[in-house]
């Protein structure tokens, strides 16, 4: 059984005031760090409790869930794909989703563009880095992501709202506090080079997001903590 309203929002509060705390002591505004609900296998009443509680968008990984899902409900709340998209599946997802997170390739801007030009939309999108060079991970290799910033960049219907990047599996926080100093550094390198903002830093789960918010982390990106253990 799914887990009621209340228990949900509870463990919100509690996510937000490690989130406000980890601001606190990075000398940050918790107002610039903004908790994105992951629902993925979830079920739909986990995007309208996200939605009950006030939070701005959910995170889904898989095109094909998050449509079925968004088609179920009536919440007034935004969706992003955070998952690995597949060229093939770029089209759907630019229709569907509100912002795609996981763009990791010149095949995939293209296809994105085009898709969004045909749907008359600007789709607002973050380049997914592989920023602790993780051969188990999706994104572009930091050495790649200025050519591909670049092609974002020139594509007339993407808006390339920042960075996203997942951090290695590990037990040693180190990892994750590397992983995302150097996203963040890849950022103000590119921001000053292509002469755009690319405000959002999306890094940060329910493991890891206190190093992220040290690191300057926009979104954090929490399931687990906030819906229970995914079967
Ligand atoms: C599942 C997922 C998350 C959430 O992870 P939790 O550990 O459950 O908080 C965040 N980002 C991405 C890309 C995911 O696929």
């Amino acid at each position: 059984m799914f887990i009621p309203y209340e228990e949900f929002a509870r463990r919100t509060d509690e996510i937000r005031a490690r989130m406000t705390a980890a601001c606190r002591l990075a000398g940050r505004d918790p107002l610039g760090v903004e908790l994105l609900a992951v629902t993925k296998t979830h079920p739909p009443a986990a995007v309208e409790y996200a939605a009950r509680y006030g939070l701005r968008a959910v995170g889904e990984n898989r095109v094909q869930e998050g449509v079925e899902k968004r088609a179920q409900s009536t919440a007034a709340i935004a969706w992003e794909l955070i998952g690995h998209l597949q060229s093939n599946k770029a089209g759907l997802a630019a229709r569907h989703f509100d912002r795609v997170q996981s763009v990791d390739s010149m095949k995939l801007v293209l296809q994105l563009d085009r898709a969004a030009a045909e749907l008359g939309k600007t789709l607002p999108i973050l380049l997914q880095v592989n920023a602790g060079n993780d051969p188990a991970k999706h994104g572009v290799d930091p050495a790649g992501a200025p050519p591909l910033l670049e092609a974002a960049l020139a594509g007339k219907n993407l808006r390339v709202d920042g960075l996203m990047t997942i951090a290695p599996l590990s037990t040693d926080p180190e990892v994750a506090r590397r992983t995302f100093a150097s996203l963040r550094l890849l950022r103000d390198q590119l921001a000053t080079r292509f002469g755009t903002p690319l405000r959002e830093l999306s890094m940060g789960m329910s493991g890891d997001l206190a190093e992220a918010v040290a690191a300057g982390s926009t979104i954090v990106r929490v399931g687990t903590a906030l819906f229970g253990a995914r079967e």
